[in-house]
């Protein structure tokens, strides 16, 4: 039998008995796989294994990450959905409280939208994170921005949305993709670069987690916004 341990807020340890280390969330959809994840069952509550490999939260999670600022209750807004893989764990860890997830390409918002069947607080917003304003009238004031955008200028992203919707005190996450910015220079300049915009525009850095090796140069940033 599976032994479950709360880590956070609706974060999970699940252990097997096979000595890996693993996470997981309740499922707020059971039976309904969205990326081909392990469901686990105890006690009549299905977990949702969250996958380090194709999640970055889920990595950093399992790389040390301090605190969670996701939790039961927060609202949250998602740039960079992709097909639903991370913001359905989100969904489950904010449990009945918004998730607004925000996606620019029409073909991967498609297969966004079915993993949202059945999530009630997890709303698909086709859209350009560059361009807050033009979904200023869907998202209200939120707890936490998570960010997963892989572009250039990922910093500015985070900052442009923080001023429009991240309540004071509220976190920023960022999965920064140091060959998104530039891939001729050393990730580490370009992880205190991108860390350097954050702080000079309003967020207090309280962690940093390097999430090799499920993902090469990449690193998450905590901040906690004050602008
Ligand atoms: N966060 C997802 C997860 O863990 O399941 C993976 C995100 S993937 C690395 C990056 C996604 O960001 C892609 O689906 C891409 O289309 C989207 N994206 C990139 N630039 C964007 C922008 N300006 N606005 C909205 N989405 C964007």
């Amino acid at each position: 039998m599976a032994k479950i341990k709360e880590k956070f807020d609706n974060v999970f340890e699940l252990d097997l008995g096979d000595g890996i280390k693993r996470i997981g969330t309740k499922s707020l959809v059971p039976n309904k796989r969205v990326y081909g994840e392990k469901l686990v069952n105890v006690k009549n509550t299905e977990y949702r294994v969250w996958n380090p490999n194709k999640s970055k939260l889920g990595a950093s999670i399992i790389n040390g990450l301090k605190e969670m600022p996701i939790k039961k209750g927060s609202k949250v807004l998602y740039l960079g959905a992709s097909a639903g893989t991370t913001p359905s764990h989100v969904a489950d860890v904010a449990e009945d409280s918004p998730v607004y997830a925000v996606e620019f390409a029409p073909r991967i918002m498609r297969e966004f939208i079915e993993s949202c069947e059945g999530r009630k607080n997890l709303f698909p917003i086709l859209g350009d994170a560059n361009k807050p304003e033009e979904y200023a009238n869907i998202v209200e004031k939120v707890d936490v921005i998570f960010e997963d955008v892989a572009q250039p200028n990922q910093a500015e992203i985070l900052i442009k949305n923080a001023k429009w919707f991240l309540k004071k005190g509220g976190y920023g996450m960022i999965s920064i993709k140091a060959r998104s910015v530039d891939v001729t220079e050393n990730p580490r300049v370009i992880f205190e670069a991108q860390k350097e915009i954050m702080e000079q525009n309003g967020f207090k850095i309280v962690d940093a987690i390097n999430i090799e090796p499920f993902e090469k140069d990449h690193m998450l940033f905590v901040g906690i916004w004050n602008g």
